[in-house]
């Protein structure tokens, strides 16, 4: 699927990204929590796009527990360490690893998702990234699994995922800032499950 320079680009495409919808992000959580999400995500990705170029050299794991601790140290807000410990989980599963394949990516994707549970103590359906990543999750295993095409994997992820963003509309916040405002918090997308939509969708790009 990729090596360290290609998963390099795919870093950089992800933190492009993030700096695009930097103000869209923004307005989101500035509904339903302080309005930080997307300026906190993107002086993260800055600090861990100055990083990467220091990294080649390193294997995929290195790279990816890199990016981990560097989202942890600067990005402000619930949202650092959340995506940290994703990166840091998914990189000790790609420990010394120069080169991976989907099964890989899928096995580092389940371990982001638990560090996400296990530090953010939340599950899905409290209107938070993991409502966009638990179903992408699901869906690249299961889309994965019947065709092996890496890229129908990758596009069936961003559907569901898409459709985890629509579904944080439906539910009511019960972990994070946005669970301070209770039922107002009803008909509103969740600021984390977007972003990590539009890293996934940076990152298929990329493939
Ligand atoms: P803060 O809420 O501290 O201002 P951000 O605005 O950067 O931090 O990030 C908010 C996002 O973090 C939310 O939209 C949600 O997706 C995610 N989040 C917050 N708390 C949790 C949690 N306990 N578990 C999973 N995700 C969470
Ligand atoms: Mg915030």
């Amino acid at each position: 699927m990729t090596d360290q320079s290609g998963l390099i680009g795919m870093l950089l495409a992800a933190g492009e990204e993030i700096e695009k919808q930097k103000l869209y992000l923004t307005e989101l959580d500035n509904v339903t929590g302080d309005g930080d999400h997307g300026i906190n995500m993107a002086r993260g990705f800055d600090a861990v796009s100055k990083k990467l170029s220091t990294l080649e050299d390193k294997d995929i794991g290195t790279i990816l527990k890199t990016v981990g601790m560097t989202l942890v140290s600067t990005v402000g807000g619930a949202s650092g360490p959340l995506y940290g410990t994703a990166f840091m989980q998914a990189g000790k599963v790609l420990s010394g690893k120069n080169e991976i394949e989907m099964t890989d990516f899928l096995a580092a994707f389940d371990a982001a998702i638990e560090g996400v549970k296990m530090r953010g103590k939340s599950t899905v359906g409290e209107k938070t990234m993991l409502d966009a990543m638990v179903p992408a999750r699901d869906a690249m295993v299961k889309a994965y699994g019947e065709t092996g095409d890496v890229k129908a994997a990758f596009a069936a992820g961003i559907e569901a995922a898409e459709g985890g963003i629509e579904y944080t509309k439906t539910i009511i916040a019960t972990k994070g800032r946005a669970s301070y405002i209770g039922e107002r918090s009803l008909g509103h997308t969740d600021p984390g499950a977007e972003s990590f939509t539009f890293m996934l969708k940076a990152v298929s790009e990329r493939l």
